[in-house]
């Protein structure tokens, strides 16, 4: 799956443009998810343009709010994802672990809210560069994926975004990654009795010079591209070279 992050980015203009780009110019196969996740506010607007064309693109949220603290101004639930079109829902971004505040029982019930309603979460995991420094990084990924109750994780896709490659244009090397990806799914398989093997994304810089050997490997599921999807020719061509 190849999974574009828009963050706090675009206009209906952009979108526009984009969605008609990617939309005549990708080569979607099956087993391979297509994903756009714009913000928010431009969801519903999206759904109605791919709507148009004979493309399967996906819908994915930035933003999904528990039920931790109802009523909620501002709120957005679930169920309102999926009455606008989105069928997957980023959870734990470090962007929002960071500047929200999302403490580890709020997060545990974002997961469950999504799985309750046929939303699959992409739940986002990392270290930052302090960690990693100090060797926390199988430490923090472990705190971090106790989240994720037992029942549920069948149904998760995890991304796996070193805080310190987000929007930095430091990638992880591709062993780093490997080792990383390769003891989440060892962790899962561990804990569990889920008998197939869980799906592990990458994100953090991703882009054009380094996408393909980064997709190619074994280990990697998938990518979450912040950045660099916003360039509807780098995107495309990004999902139809990988
Ligand atoms: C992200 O924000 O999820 C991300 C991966 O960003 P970037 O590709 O810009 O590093």
């Amino acid at each position: 799956m190849i999974i574009a992050n828009w963050k706090m980015n675009g206009s209906k203009e952009l979108i526009e443009v984009w969605l008609n780009f990617v939309s005549k110019n990708i080569k979607i196969i099956d087993g391979k998810d297509c994903i756009f996740c714009p913000p928010s506010c431009y969801i519903d607007f999206s759904k109605h343009l791919i709507e148009k064309t004979n493309q399967s693109i996906r819908l994915g949220s930035q933003e999904l709010d528990s039920l931790l603290s109802k009523p909620l101004t501002g709120g957005i639930t679930a169920e309102m994802l999926v009455e606008v079109g989105c069928s997957f829902v980023i959870i734990g971004h470090s962007e929002q672990r960071i500047h929200l505040n999302e403490s580890n029982e709020l997060l545990s019930n974002k997961l469950v809210s999504a799985i309750d309603n046929n939303l699959t979460p992409i739940y986002c995991v990392g270290e930052t560069a302090k960690q990693k420094k100090s060797n926390q990084t199988k430490e923090v990924l472990l705190e971090q994926l106790d989240v994720i109750q037992s029942q549920i994780i069948d149904k998760c896709i995890i991304a796996y975004e070193p805080v310190w490659a987000i929007g930095t244009g430091e990638s992880a090397e591709i062993s780093y990654i490997e080792e990383v990806h390769s003891f989440i799914k060892e962790e899962f398989k561990n804990t569990t009795d889920f008998s197939k093997e869980i799906s592990v994304v990458y994100g953090g810089s991703v882009n054009l010079e380094n996408y393909k050997e980064t997709y190619n490997s074994s280990q990697v599921d998938g990518l979450l591209i912040g950045g660099a999807s916003l360039n509807h020719s780098t995107f495309t061509k990004i999902y139809n070279m990988s």
